[in-house]
This record gives C-alpha cells, sequence and structure tokens, in this order.
C-alpha cells in the first residue's frame, strides 16, 4: 500500500533522533594522565606520540610512521618532503577539503585539477594522465568519503612520467584496494585525525611511507628542518630550507593513541553499514551508490550516492528535502562547489595584493580555474547526496534510513 510521505503530511518513517555514543570513553582519559604526569607534553621527549606512530605503522605495516599537528599539515609535510618548489604543479582532485590543496600553495606550487570518475568520485587516471606537464612533480590522490582511488593505473603514470605519489587519506582510514590498504599505495600517505574524521585527537595528523629518506625529510619539515634524528646540535645550523612548525603534541598523541586502539572496530563498523546501505539503494531504479573497486572496502567516512531525476522521478534537491521530512538527516553534495571554483582559484589570490604563484618568475605556464574545466566532478556536486553515520548507529537506525529512501522511491513508481 503506498505511504503517504512525510512531506505531504504522512507519518515520518523517524521521529527519535539516531543513537549517538561516547568517543572517547576508552584510554584516553588514562594516557592524558599519564602525560601530564611525564611532566613534558613535546613529542620527542615524550612516549605518547612515539607510542602512537608506533601503533599506527603496525596497522598500517609500513616501514616507517611520523606524527603532524594536522591532516593538512601531514599533506604539506609530505609535499615539503618530496621537495615540491616554486612552478611546480601538482595534479589532485577537485571534490576534496582545502586541506589537500593549502600545502600545495604554501610551497608556491601550482594545484592541477584532473577530473573524476562519475562512478567513484575518485581520480580518473586518464584525466590525469591528461593534465601531466613538463612543471608535474606529483599526484596527490584523494581518497574520497572512505573509498580508495584507481590506485593500479594511477601508479603506472607516475612510474611512466618519474612523479611521486601521495596519497591524500584524510577521510580514508582502513580503506582498501586490492586488497592493500590506502596510504601505503603511493609514496607517502597522509591522515587527519580532526574532529569530524573517523577518530579525532582534536586535531591531527598521521604520515606513512617505506622510504627512509622520504620519512628523515618528513621528520624535518614537520619541525621546523631540524634534523632531531641525528640528535647532535651541529646539525641545527643545516638547516638550509623553510618549513613550518607542524608538532603533534602529547596530549594529542595521548588521546590519538587511545582512538587508534579503536580504528579497525569503528571501521569495521562503517564499513558494514556502508555496504548494506548500498545494497539497499542498488535495488531502488535511479540510485547510484559510491562504487568501491573490486577487491576493495570503503570506511565511508560519509555515505553518498548519485541519483539520477529521469529515473527516480525527483530532482536532488527534491529528495533532500524528502528524506529529511521522513527523519533522516541528509544534504546535498558535498562541498559547494569544485575546489577550482572558489574565489582564490576564480581571482588566484592565494597571497594577498599578489597573484603568485599563479603568476610567477619561477612559473612559465597559464593555468585556467573556472566553471566547466572538470564536468564530470561538477555533475557529481550536483547529483549527490550525503547521509551522515557512525558506528554508534544501531542496526535498526540503519534499517529505518533503507525504510525511507525505499519509500520516497516507491512513490513515484506507483
Ligand atoms: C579533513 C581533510 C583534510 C585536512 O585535514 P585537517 O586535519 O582538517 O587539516 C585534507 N584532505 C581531506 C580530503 C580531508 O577530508
Amino acid at each position: 500500500m503506498k505511504q503517504s510521505l512525510a512531506i505531504n503530511g504522512g507519518t515520518p518513517v523517524r521521529t527519535a533522533p539516531f543513537t549517538k555514543g561516547k568517543r572517547f570513553a576508552g584510554n584516553e582519559l588514562k594516557y592524558l594522565q599519564e602525560v601530564l604526569e611525564q611532566n613534558t607534553l613535546f613529542y620527542w621527549f615524550g612516549e605518547k606520540v612515539k607510542a602512537m606512530t608506533a601503533k599506527f605503522k603496525n596497522t598500517y605495516g609500513t616501514e616507517y610512521c611520523m606524527a603532524a599537528s594536522s591532516g593538512t599539515a601531514a599533506i604539506h609535510t609530505a609535499l615539503g618532503a618530496i621537495g615540491l618548489t616554486a612552478g611546480d604543479e601538482v595534479i589532485t582532485s577537485p571534490i576534496t577539503d582545502m586541506g589537500t590543496v593549502i600545502g600545495i600553495l604554501y610551497q608556491n606550487a601550482i594545484p592541477v585539477f584532473a577530473d573524476l570518475d562519475p562512478l567513484s568520485y575518485n581520480l580518473d587516471p586518464a584525466c590525469v594522465e591528461k593534465n601531466i606537464t613538463e612543471k608535474t612533480k606529483a599526484i596527490l590522490v584523494v581518497h574520497l568519503a572512505g573509498n580508495a582511488a584507481d590506485m593500479d593505473p594511477i601508479m603506472e603514470i607516475a612510474k611512466k612520467y618519474n612523479l611521486y605519489v601521495i596519497e591524500d587519506c584524510a577521510q580514508s582510514y582502513m580503506c582498501y584496494y586490492k586488497g592493500r590498504l590506502a596510504g601505503t599505495i603511493g609514496d607517502i600517505g597522509c591522515f587527519s585525525l580532526n574532529d569530524f574524521k573517523q577518530i579525532s585527537a582534536g586535531d591531527g595528523g598521521m604520515v606513512v611511507t617505506n622510504n627512509k629518506t622520504l620519512y628523515e625529510n618528513c621528520f624535518k619539515f614537520a619541525d621546523k628542518n631540524y634534523n632531531r634524528l641525528a640528535n647532535d646540535m651541529a646539525s641545527m645550523r643545516k638547516v638550509e630550507y623553510l618549513a613550518p612548525n607542524y608538532r603533534m603534541t602529547e596530549l594529542q598523541g595521548a588521546v590519538g593513541l587511545a582512538q587508534l586502539e579503536k580504528l579497525e572496530a569503528v571501521c569495521a563498523r562503517r564499513n558494514e553499514f556502508g555496504d548494506k546501505l548500498s545494497a539497499a539503494l542498488a535495488q531502488l531504479p535511479g540510485f547510484y551508490p559510491q562504487k568501491v573497486y573490486e577487491g576493495g572496502k570503503s570506511s565511508y567516512w560519509f555515505y553518498m550516492f548519485r541519483m539520477d531525476k529521469n529515473e527516480t522521478g525527483f530532482s536532488t534537491d527534491d529528495f533532500v528535502k524528502m528524506l529529511n521530512a521522513e527523519g533522516v538527516p541528509c544534504m546535498k553534495g558535498y562541498i559547494p562547489a569544485c575546489v577550482y571554483e572558489y574565489d582564490m582559484f576564480l581571482k588566484q589570490t592565494a597571497y594577498q595584493n599578489t597573484h603568485c604563484p599563479f603568476n610567477c618568475q619561477y612559473y612559465n605556464r597559464k593555468i585556467e580555474y573556472k566553471h566547466g574545466i572538470c564536468p564530470n566532478a561538477e555533475k557529481i556536486l550536483e547529483s549527490s547526496v550525503r547521509i551522515n553515520f557512525d558506528e554508534f548507529f544501531t542496526d535498526a537506525d540503519l534499517n529505518d534510513m533503507i525504510a525511507a529512501v525505499t519509500k520516497i522511491s516507491t512513490c513515484f513508481r506507483e
């Protein structure tokens, strides 16, 4: 029997709020107490940042891991470590957080946005290759919403053109591509512990790599380019290049370590939840869940899917209104527009009163940022819906979400 939609005065599928839980109820307090008792909150003297990087390295199975103050800092650190400098280009995704591109610009390099695969919302390898120039130094791959990009062809392209690959895994902990963890496939993997990610230390970042030189460069870059690993005062004078202070404190290390203890369980639950939601949505005409490549696994930082209004019978905007009315909070798209449509890019004003690095003596090309440069990415933002969930949601919560979407879809088919 056809149910009447809540937006038309019918009974909403869901009236109770979705289940909440305490995120910091593990060893966080105990470890915080321990770092205060250390009498130092400095990572180099304390134990918690060291324990955290050791644990992360173990989880990821990489040779090296170091900590930074944020995900943005982790990415900037990776870019500094590969020697990114004025006039270089970095190819990246137009649907991402500003944290992906901030480090590129601080190195006075140029972000070049390549279009996305319409089903996975991650970089389309063919579009990456089309954007390579003699200035390209690296590909900065974003694994969007917990789900891996198509890494094999990207790695092949990088090899062919001798480029670095940096993975932005800020949204994608415990995310697999063909059985391998995202973050361990390219040269350097970067993670975020900001408060909205699968795990939080308030703010924080992690960097993993199997390359000793890159690790040492990262370690230095995140700490004013001081060579603390060399462990002698004289080497401080050898600071040759500018680098920021992106150190993680022991307070972050304490909370971060406790959060890491839950990482695999949190991501496993999100994976289970998201895969079930995808299986249900795939049954409905015009609903297209985010594509997970074969052998892959998403940890669904948020749940994003696309709709085709010709098949569903309603627009994305109307669907968002209808689903919210049914008691399932959701929103259209992810970011308000592709990153290249932000003022800083349209006006090419990364720094005040200058057009550096876009218009710069070290950059002999002319870059253009405008609507239309990545049509697939623009269409993804227009036709997608985002639903948030976390590891505390129950199976009943999930069933209500599925019931609400199914109710709306069914109403337009009868
Ligand atoms: C969150 C995020 C960042 C930045 O991380 P912060 O810890 O907030 O600095 C970078 N890239 C992506 C894709 C992100 O989602």
